[in-house]
């Protein structure tokens, strides 16, 4: 005998049920939302399988500043290898415009120093930093951490720099070589000297992450590397897979066999956090990730401990933008440059997107520009081809055009919306 089972509504649907209005709509109270775990009011709709949740469109954020593509460093994973543009560093003229057009963009709270090139390196790197902290922005720093020398950390404290991202991609050379170039000792000496000076100085900030890009030669290291928090005064450890710019590098990666199922777990509150893109479960990575979770470690996966999820843009759904050394505006790190990545050992042009320039419209203008709205309103809804689990035809070698539209660029292989990729 066939029974047919009756499923119950999922949260969603009992949600969506709560929440149909007299003309047929559906809108969802923050308080209709509590029961899917959601903080804020949400869209609903229709997509090819369903009804769903999206995010809104949120005011922007936080901003990341390209401040230079120069660099004391030439790391085999560099994005700087593969691109084809020419680089420069942004002039103090373009910056403290930028600065002062936040002003009408009160939402912004934080400046990102980072982009494709070592933001230290850039001669007036000081004064610009104290351009944003005199705005009362948060300011973050992401480095190599081979610059960190004394006079460098005293000033930084002065400047009461909020967060200082420090690459470090392995603790022993073995691992690191043909990756990221910078030795250890030193960005460790670096770090420790950040650290007294720190507590000397009685000062709070700047807090310490370390972004460690995982592959199959440093992940072993990841453990190790967490075990030295307290040593080396830094409170996260930000992990993010390698996104492979030539060919050799797309062996290196932790994410061959890519799902977006992963495990719900319950963070303890008296471990350190560590947060961890989906990895592959069956290979090198499977071990490191059974010792800290063996540890007690709060594992977190893209910021968050839920599991399951479908493609999210952490850019366009947390308010986040990037700006070029020469002023380009692009809703992401990704569209900043025209560059090659590879995803399942095939080559993918990924060309950049701009939606404006500071030098010549101001960043309220852009955000608000039709095009730039229509697209981040495609990315929430995310209406693009699934090639990131699909990979079957020709038109994934770009990001111009898929199976569902050519309204450019899309976005259905990009390895930061799968949450393969992540950043400060
Ligand atoms: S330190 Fe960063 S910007 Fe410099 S070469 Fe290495 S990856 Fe590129
Ligand atoms: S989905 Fe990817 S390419 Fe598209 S805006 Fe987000 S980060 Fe950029
Ligand atoms: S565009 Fe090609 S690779 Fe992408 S989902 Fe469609 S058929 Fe698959």
């Amino acid at each position: 005998m066939h029974m047919e089972a009756v499923a119950s509504p999922s949260p969603i649907e009992s949600a969506c049920r709560a929440g149909v209005q007299a003309d047929g709509a559906v809108r969802l109270t923050p308080a209709q939302l509590g029961d899917v775990g959601a903080a804020a009011a949400l869209e609903v709709v229709p997509m090819p399988r369903g009804l769903a949740l999206v995010l809104p469109d949120v005011s922007p954020r936080k901003i990341y500043v390209e401040l230079t593509t120069a660099c004391d460093l030439d790391c085999t994973m560099c994005l700087r290898r593969s691109w084809g543009s020419a680089g420069g560093s942004m002039s103090a003229d373009t910056f403290a415009a930028l600065v002062a057009q936040l002003s009408d963009l009160p939402s912004v709270r934080t400046i990102n120093l980072s982009g494709y090139g070592e933001p230290t390196s850039h001669s007036q790197f000081y004064e610009l930093l104290c351009l944003v902290k005199q705005a009362g922005l948060s300011a973050e720093v992401v480095t190599n951490g081979l610059r960190l020398g004394g006079e460098a950390v005293e000033r930084l404290i002065d400047l009461e720099l909020d967060r200082l991202v420090v690459s470090v991609d392995g603790i022993h050379s073995s691992a690191t070589q043909r990756l990221h170039a910078g030795p250890f000792a030193q960005v460790a000496e670096n770090l420790r000297r950040l650290n007294r000076r720190r507590l000397a100085r009685g000062a709070a900030c700047p807090q310490v992450t370390i972004e460690f890009v995982a592959t199959k030669r440093n992940i072993q290291e990841l453990p190790e590397l967490a075990g030295l928090a307290r040593v080396l005064g830094f409170a996260d450890i930000l992990v993010t897979n390698l996104i492979p710019y030539t060919p050799e590098l797309a062996e290196e990666i932790l994410y061959e066999r890519y799902s977006t199922a992963s495990r719900p777990r319950r963070p303890s509150p008296w471990n350190p956090c560590v947060d961890l893109p989906p990895m592959d479960a069956r290979s090198v990575a499977g071990a490191a990730v059974e010792r800290l979770r063996g540890a007690g470690t709060h594992l977190r996966t893209n910021g968050a401990d839920v599991a399951g999820a479908g493609p999210r843009c952490r850019f366009i759904t947390e308010g986040r933008l990037a700006v070029r050394w020469d002023g380009q505006v692009s809703p992401c790190l990704q569209l900043l440059h025209t560059h090659t990545y590879y995803y399942r050992d095939k080559p993918k042009l990924s060309r950049s997107y701009h939606v404006g320039n500071v030098n010549e419209t101001s960043l309220p203008e852009i955000w608000n520009r039709p095009a730039y709205r229509a697209f981040r309103d495609r990315v929430r809804k995310f209406e693009f081809s699934p090639c990131i689990d699909c990979g079957g035809c020709d038109l994934r070698e770009t990001n111009e055009e898929d199976c569902t539209g050519k309204a450019f660029p899309r976005c259905g292989e990009c390895l930061w919306a799968a949450g393969l990729v992540q950043c400060p």
